[in-house]
Order: structure tokens, then C-alpha cells, then sequence
């Protein structure tokens, strides 16, 4: 039985591919307001979790509610639509589109294609110019405005996390899910990214981040979910995960 503050609830959600089975988890629940690290090995099915819960892979059996809506087989846009939006481990950000453009691209693909305003000038003119309203707003809290008109391409790789992550606000998700936002990134900018997860839970957002090194998530994460094999290993909080003998069993075999 869920908790009565669980945002995500997911039974017998499983992925396989070929004979692989990625992902085969029994139960997962993310509490309301809570940073939630979801931990495992390379290759054990953390980012084909996150594609399934977030429409964008389907599963081979499961059901999940967020928010109180099943989600089970619901496109990606549909499904940030309800307030689930996602990061990618690798990027999505267009180089030869502005920064700026990039977030209200964001805007758009995410909220999916709407009628109405297009048939609705006015609607459609205010919607803008909220959008563009929002992504500068983003922009100064990720501290890229100064970037704003220049080619995303020329952003450093630390920049384009930022706005990997900017991106997926644009829309004022319920939840976001971010896969790996620290990987590749130097240990100053990983602390501000650190930072930047605990202000949005702090603001009352729920995060869900994907993280293989057990040490970033033990000082910012309410919960962790250990990942082996498509499983469920562990869970709890973090110094309990960390301390558990499957956790550290499921690292020391990868
Ligand atoms: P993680 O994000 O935890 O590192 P992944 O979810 O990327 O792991 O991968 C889990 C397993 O599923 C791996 O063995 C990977 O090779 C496999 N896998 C992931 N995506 C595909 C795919 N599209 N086709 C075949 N195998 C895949
Ligand atoms: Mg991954």
C-alpha cells in the first residue's frame, strides 16, 4: 500500500530487451516534496527506468499513478503534461539554436502541440510572451543570461547541465527527474548543481535524480533506491543504503 504522500506509484514495471531483462521493479514509490537519488551500477537499468516512467521507452508489463493519474503507455509530452518532466544523461540541447530559444523550445515540445492557441492570436501572443517571461527567469537563476542570445553550442559542458535543467522547468513540473545531471562535471559546479536540486525541493518541487556515485547523493537525498539488475536492492535513507550490504555488493560486482 502507498504512502498517503506518494506523487509516484509504480507496480511490475518491467523492460526487457532481447533476452536482457533492464528494469523489473516490484514496487517504487517517490514521496511528495522529497529528493529521491536513485543509485545503482552502470547498466543497471536507471536510465531505461527513467524512460519508461517518463513515456519515452514503453514497458513490457507495469502500471504507475502520478499524481493520482495512471501514466502506464501515456506519450512523453502527455506525461509532462501531467507534471513528470525528465533530463537526459546525454543532452538534448541544440547547438545552433539560441540558449534562450532552447528553453522555449522546451516549453513547447513539452506542453505538445495545442490547437486553440494557434487559432487564438491573442492567447497565443500572451502565452509567448509567458514563456519567454519564464525562460529568463530560469536563465538568471542558472546564472546564463549573459549566454541568453549566443549559439547553445558555445556553452561549456558544465552550462549546458544548467540548462539541460532549466529546460526541464520551463514548463513548472510537479516532479523532474534528472539523469546523471553531475556526471562529467567539475567538483565545483557539481556542489552548485547539489545546490541548485536542494532549492527546488526546498521550493516544494519533488526531485528524482539518477546518480551512480554514492557519495554525491548521501548529503542532499531525503531517500535512496538502490538499482542492480533492474531491481529494487535497497532502499531507505541514505545512511542506511549506504550502509547496506546489498548496496555495496551490487557495486563491488559491477
Ligand atoms: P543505467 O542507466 O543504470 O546505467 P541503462 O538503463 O542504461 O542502465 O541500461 C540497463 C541495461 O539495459 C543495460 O544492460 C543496457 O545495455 C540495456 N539497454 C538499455 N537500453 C537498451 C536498448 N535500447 N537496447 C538494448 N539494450 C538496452
Ligand atoms: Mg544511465
Amino acid at each position: 500500500v502507498a504512502k498517503p504522500d506518494a506523487l509516484l506509484v509504480a507496480d511490475g514495471v518491467r523492460r526487457t530487451f532481447g533476452g536482457l531483462t533492464a528494469v523489473d521493479v516490484e514496487h517504487l514509490e517517490i514521496q511528495r516534496g522529497t529528493i529521491t537519488a536513485l543509485i545503482g551500477p552502470n547498466g543497471a537499468g536507471k536510465s531505461t527506468l527513467f524512460n519508461v516512467l517518463s513515456g519515452f521507452d514503453r514497458a513490457d508489463a507495469g502500471s504507475w499513478t502520478f499524481d493520482g493519474a495512471p501514466l502506464a503507455g501515456k506519450a512523453a509530452h502527455r506525461v509532462a503534461r501531467h507534471g513528470m518532466v525528465r533530463t537526459f544523461q546525454l543532452t538534448k540541447t541544440l547547438g545552433k539554436l539560441s540558449v534562450v530559444d532552447n528553453l522555449k523550445l522546451a516549453a513547447t515540445a513539452q506542453r505538445g502541440e495545442r490547437l486553440l492557441p494557434s487559432l487564438l492570436p491573442p492567447l497565443w501572443r500572451r502565452q509567448e510572451r509567458e514563456i519567454e517571461a519564464r525562460a529568463d527567469e530560469l536563465l538568471e537563476r542558472f546564472k546564463l543570461a549573459h549566454m541568453r542570445d549566443e549559439f547553445a553550442g558555445t556553452l561549456s559542458g558544465g552550462q549546458r547541465k544548467l540548462l539541460e535543467m532549466a529546460r526541464a522547468l520551463m514548463v513548472r513540473p510537479t516532479m523532474v527527474m534528472l539523469d546523471e545531471p553531475m556526471a562529467g562535471v567539475n567538483p565545483a559546479l557539481t556542489q552548485s548543481l547539489l545546490g541548485h536540486i536542494t532549492a527546488l525541493r526546498d521550493e516544494g518541487m519533488t526531485v528524482c535524480f539518477v546518480e551512480h556515485d554514492m557519495d554525491v547523493v548521501m548529503g542532499i537525498s531525503d531517500w535512496v533506491v538502490c538499482l542492480a539488475e533492474g531491481r529494487v536492492v535497497a532502499e531507505g535513507p541514505p545512511d542506511v543504503v549506504g550502509a547496506d550490504p546489498a548496496v555495496i555488493d551490487a557495486y563491488l560486482g559491477s
